[in-house]
Order: structure tokens, then sequence, then C-alpha cells
């Protein structure tokens, strides 16, 4: 039996201001053996495919895996992107000899000028390339905005169920191990995919929290129940992607039995619309929000997590100027992004020089206005360190070029040339941050860090700043949503 892999994956934020071009990709594309030898022993897709095919005695085709390279503020992928990469999948597919089925790590928020849908046309080319006899499964990220149009392609969408993503690898096995059994003729696989109309921003999708947490849940009681049901997700979307199938999409995958996978994705889909508003709640602005937060340690609960997620850029200064402006004290900012401030400060300073600094606020209107602080430099270089949260446990990161300012009374700015993120504690100690000192921890992120975070502060605090992914989406000028889609142009309730 012979499986061939590939993927193409990329979430694209589209309020970005520039295109994605293919060097955006290239130097982290992997190619043929390289695809199975730098995912084994990852927890991934990739390593779930290879998990479930040696458990089966299944033969795997590494092909092509292309995901952009960390960092930069990219937009829509140009067509000759999506093409380059579309194609040669397609291509190395025809190349690739008999095979009995393709597996393919999608993520489901691309978005790629001139490619209404991404992930089904990505699947058309593979289906093109393989004809209508072999089966293709397809993973997604639970940010995917799909709908139809891939199910009619593809034979099975097996879409992740945490959010922190913790179960790609669990995922990944699953879809191959549905593949073999249809292969071998054990089972039938039907797919279905039902849409709500919702929309969240991320900072609303948790799957350990209401509303996410309960849909997932009916989920699990249907797969329970149903024996011919053989997976059952949902996907909440992505909000930053102004694509045309933007949003929540439902998907049942059954053995040949169409009415219970629409009668289960129906389900799960009318259960999601009466709980809309739960995807679409007023969270505090910076100035409330940090005064409220310096209220809760004073009562002793502490470190909070100030969720600034709408930052996708890393520099905006909301938080940064409400902090310095009601006189916080014991907080850090693991990473206000500043390329040429982080390159000023590389070519002058010196670990202990005081140096006095306007950062942030370069990007776009929503940024807020540069912030002028003043403070001695504590850490100089591009920390290289271990994760230790649960997502992504063991994986080296590799930061650009970061300073850390002390400002004073224990208040720390981390100026990195990109965005940085601190979604465990080692992007606070790789800078030398005393991470039990510190009453405040501003983070720009959704909610990937609570993997790690929520064990160890007392409070996560996510708020309503500017920023690219404003967590009120009514905030955004949309051009290709389509009509009556909740919140951004529902009209009713
Ligand atoms: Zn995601």
């Amino acid at each position: 039996m012979r499986i061939a892999v590939a993927g193409f994956a990329d979430e694209t934020c589209t309020f970005c201001l520039e295109p994605t071009t293919e060097e955006r990709f290239e130097p982290a594309v992997q190619r043929g053996d390289e695809v199975l030898e730098e995912n084994r022993g990852i927890p991934n897709y990739i390593n779930g495919y290879i998990r479930a095919a040696e458990a089966e005695d299944a033969e795997l085709v590494p092909l092509l895996y292309a995901k952009k390279t960390p960092g930069g503020f990219q937009s829509w992928l140009t067509t000759s992107c999506f093409d380059r990469y579309a194609d040669e999948i397609a291509e190395r597919l025809r190349n690739a000899g008999q095979l009995d089925g393709v597996l393919l790590a999608l993520h489901g928020a691309m978005a790629a000028s001139g490619v209404p849908k991404p992930e089904a046309e990505i699947v058309r080319r593979a289906r093109a390339a393989v004809g209508d006899d072999v089966f293709i499964m397809v993973t997604l990220d639970l940010h995917a905005n799909e709908d139809h149009e891939l199910t009619d392609v593809a034979d099975g969408v097996f879409v992740i169920k945490t959010y922190p993503h913790v179960d790609t690898e669990e995922t990944g096995e699953e879809a191959a191990r549905r593949l073999i059994q249809a292969i071998r003729g054990d089972i039938k696989p039907v797919t279905v995919c039902r849409r709500p109309g919702i929309v969240s921003a991320s900072i609303f999708q948790a799957t350990s929290y209401h509303p996410m947490k309960d849909l997932l849940a009916r989920c699990r009681e249907w797969e329970e129940s149903e024996e011919r049901l053989l997976y059952l997700a949902v996907a909440p979307g992505y909000a930053y992607a102004d694509v045309p199938d933007i949003g929540m999409s439902v998907f049942a995958v059954t053995d040949d039995d169409e009415e219970l996978a629409s009668e289960a994705a129906e389900d799960i889909s009318d259960l999601a619309w009466s709980m809309r508003h739960s995807f679409a709640r007023d969270l505090p602005k910076p100035p409330e929000a940090v005064a409220e937060v310096m209220e809760l340690v004073d009562q002793g609960k502490r470190p909070v997590i100030i969720a600034d997620g709408a930052d996708r850029i890393g520099d905006t200064t909301h938080v940064l100027h409400e902090l310095l402006r009601q006189g916080a004290e014991n907080w850090a900012i693991p990473g206000i992004a500043d390329p040429q401030v982080a390159e000023q400060l590389e070519e002058t300073a010196s670990v202990d020089d005081e140096v006095t600094v306007e950062v942030g606020g370069w990007y776009n209107e929503t940024s807020g206005d540069p912030v002028e602080v003043t403070g001695t430099i504590r850490f100089m270089g591009r920390p290289r360190y271990e994760r230790v949260g649960p997502m992504g446990k063991g994986s080296v990161v590799q930061d650009g070029f970061v300073a850390r300012l002390n400002l004073g009374n224990n208040r720390h700015l981390v100026i990195s040339d990109r965005l940085r993120g601190s979604n465990d504690s080692a992007g606070l100690t790789s800078v030398g941050i005393d991470v039990d000192s510190l009453d405040i921890i501003v983070l720009k992120d959704r909610v990937h860090h609570r993997a790690f975070w929520d064990d160890v502060a007392e409070v996560d605090y996510p708020i309503n700043a500017p920023g690219i992914g404003f967590a009120d989406l009514r905030e955004l000028e949309y051009e290709n949503v389509p009509p009556n889609t909740f919140p951004i142009n529902y009209e009713g309730e």
C-alpha cells in the first residue's frame, strides 16, 4: 500500500500590507525524504501520518511540505506563489508511481490572490493528478475557513479539536488510519460540511471554555452514540482572512452514511448558531483593562496575563502606553516589534547603557503612537531556547535580535525585530526576566499561551485593543464576506 504525503499550509492575515511571495516559503519548504525526516518525532500532523503508516505497514511516499518561514508581516499569497506549490504537489503526485491514497496537511486559512478557496483548489489539482479512484484525506487546523467545495473533492476532512493546538499529531494519525481503512475497503468515507454563518475572533475560540467546549462536547456525544460516525469536528475559522468562505464550518465523516453525516453536522451548526453571541463578546479596552488588572494585582491576584490578541504585527503601543500612564509596576512585555529601533540598538548600544528610544506604533493606523521610553539595557542578542510548555515542548525557538530594557520598578520592555510571543516562560527567562517577580505579563497572543500560562497565572485577561486583528470584527473593513454573516454584516439579533 503506497500513500503520498504532501502539505501546503498557511494562515494568511489579509489585513497585513505586503503580499506573500515564494521567498517567504522557499527557505522552509521540505521536499522528498525531508518531509518525513524533518517531522519524525515532532508532535505534528506528519508525525501522526508516520505513526499510523508504521502501525499498519503502509509505505509513505513523501512529496512536498510548504509552510512560511517564521516572522514577517505578509498578506495574500501571490497567485504565482500559490501556483508554484499547488502545481508542484500535483506534479509530484503524477510522478509518484502507483498510489493508493494521498494525505494532505493543509491549514484552511490560506488566502491567495485570484484563488477564492485555496485549499479546495489544492485538492482539485491533486485529484486531477491521481484520478477519482485514489482516496484523498485532508487534515486542517481549527482556524480553517472552508465550505462544501473542499468536501466535494476530498474523501475525508479531519479538523483538530484543540485550541491551544495540542492534537495535531493525533489528528494526523486518525486521518491516516481512516485512509488505510478506506483503501482496504473496511470503510467507505462520506464527508459533509455545514456552515452556521458565524465568524469569530480567535480570542473567543479556546476549546477548554464555553462556547467551543460545549460544541466539542456535543461532537463527542455524537461520535460515541453513532458507530458509523467516524469523526465530527468544528473549525470556528480565522477572522483575519477576508475570504468568501470565512468563518465556522462543521465537518462530519461517516462510514457510508450521508444522512447521518448531514444530521450530525447540522445539529452542531444549529447549536453553534444558538451560542453565536458567546463568539462575539465585548471586551474591555486598554484604559479600563489596565486599571482593572492593577486592581486585581492589589487584591493579591498575580501574575495576570493581559492577552493583547489584536496585535498581529507586534508593534501596537496601546497597553504599553496605559501601563506607563497608570503607573503599573512589576510588569513585562516580552516583545514589542520595532525593526528600526532594534537595529539602531544593535549597532550603537551595549548592555548596561541607559537609552531613550521611541518604540512601536509604526505599522498602520491601528498601531497607536510610538511611545518614548528610557531604560537600562539588561540584555541584547538573539536568544535561542527550547519551548517548555505543552505546545511544541522541546522544539527550539530562534529569535531575531532583541534588547531588554529595564525601565525601573521592575518594568521590562523587550524590543524585538519582529513579533515575539512568549507562549511559555522560556521567552522571558531567555532574556533574563525573573518570572516570579512579575505582577503583569502582556502577551501579543490570543489563546495558545494558555496551554502553559493557565497553570502559572492567576488570571488571563483578554482585551479589546486596536490592531489588525481586532477582537471586535465590526472594526475591520471586509470586502469578501458573504451577506448575513454574524456578527460582521448580520442584520438580525
Ligand atoms: Zn490555528
